[in-house]
């Protein structure tokens, strides 16, 4: 199990893992840079979590992201390391944090990349039965329009029950949560700013998915633009994965609140 419960003003927030992303060094910039060498596993690969966060704003249940799914995905880009993927865990977690899955009512997706929609349809159905699901509108053409990926199946069947509803523009999505274009991971990216009080925190996706994209300026292809964005974003707080705190940044923003996945004994 591995859930963090945390608090940005008035919003509750619980952080569960769905698995775990073990990429090639190089994918995040120089695998040879002797700053980096304590974040590789003993494969030589970088283990990242595949993380969600549940966001209760006191009317209403978000979940931010949805895990990889019941899936593991393997792959060797051209000049790197075989990757993989694992995932699963996420309907197990919430059940451990006490969140049943028809207690969410609105899925935010900061993308349509599989490992983070990956649990919109499961056993015939939705996995979560009573959630519209939010994304930016952009995906919708760029992933799902005429894909045969099980991104594009499961949105296409999100939306023939009526469940899919495109955000097409910055703002309040939900009180307290406000979605704002990032695009460069993949056209309708979209970060998700939480706001309570005087208390902000972003949920990245994958804008930052690891630190070295800060740390040696070099982001994943496709992604320049939106890392330069968020690091140079001044607010009261900023949310970057748990690994930051392993290895902080040049340049830091503001002020960090951190929302690591712990795991619990
Ligand atoms: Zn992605």
């Amino acid at each position: 199990m591995s859930t963090v419960l945390s608090r940005v003003g008035e919003l509750e927030v619980v952080g569960v893992q769905d698995g775990a992303a073990f990429m090639a060094a190089g994918v995040f910039g120089d695998p040879d840079s002797d700053a980096h060498r304590a974040m590789l596993g003993p494969d030589g690969r970088v283990e990242l979590p595949i993380s969600a966060f549940v966001v209760r704003t006191g009317e209403t249940t978000a979940l931010i992201d949805a895990g990889l799914g019941n899936r593991v995905v393997e792959w060797q880009p051209e000049g790197l390391g075989p990757q993989k993927l694992e995932g699963g865990r996420l309907p197990d977690e919430l059940a451990a944090a006490g969140i049943d899955l028809a207690d969410i009512d609105v899925v935010l997706l900061t993308h349509l990349h599989l490992d983070h929609n990956g649990w919109m349809w499961s056993d015939g159905g939705p996995t979560f039965p009573n959630a519209t699901v939010r994304f930016g509108a952009a995906d919708w053409d760029a992933i799902v329009e005429g894909s045969a990926s099980e991104s594009g199946r499961m949105m296409r069947a999100i939306a023939d029950v009526g469940r899919a509803c495109p955000i097409e523009r910055d703002g309040e999505v939900l009180p307290g949560i406000s979605a704002l274009a990032t695009p460069g991971h993949t056209p309708g990216h979209t970060t998700f700013v939480l706001s309570s009080g005087a208390e902000r925190a972003m949920i990245l996706g994958d804008a930052i998915s690891c630190p070295v994209q800060i740390d040696v300026g070099k982001p994943r292809p496709g992604g320049a633009p939106v890392v330069l964005v968020a690091v140079q974003l001044s607010v009261p707080g900023l949310y970057l994965p748990p690994l930051l705190k392993a290895m902080p940044p040049k340049n830091p923003p503001q002020m960090i609140i951190s929302l690591p996945v712990q795991t619990a004994v």
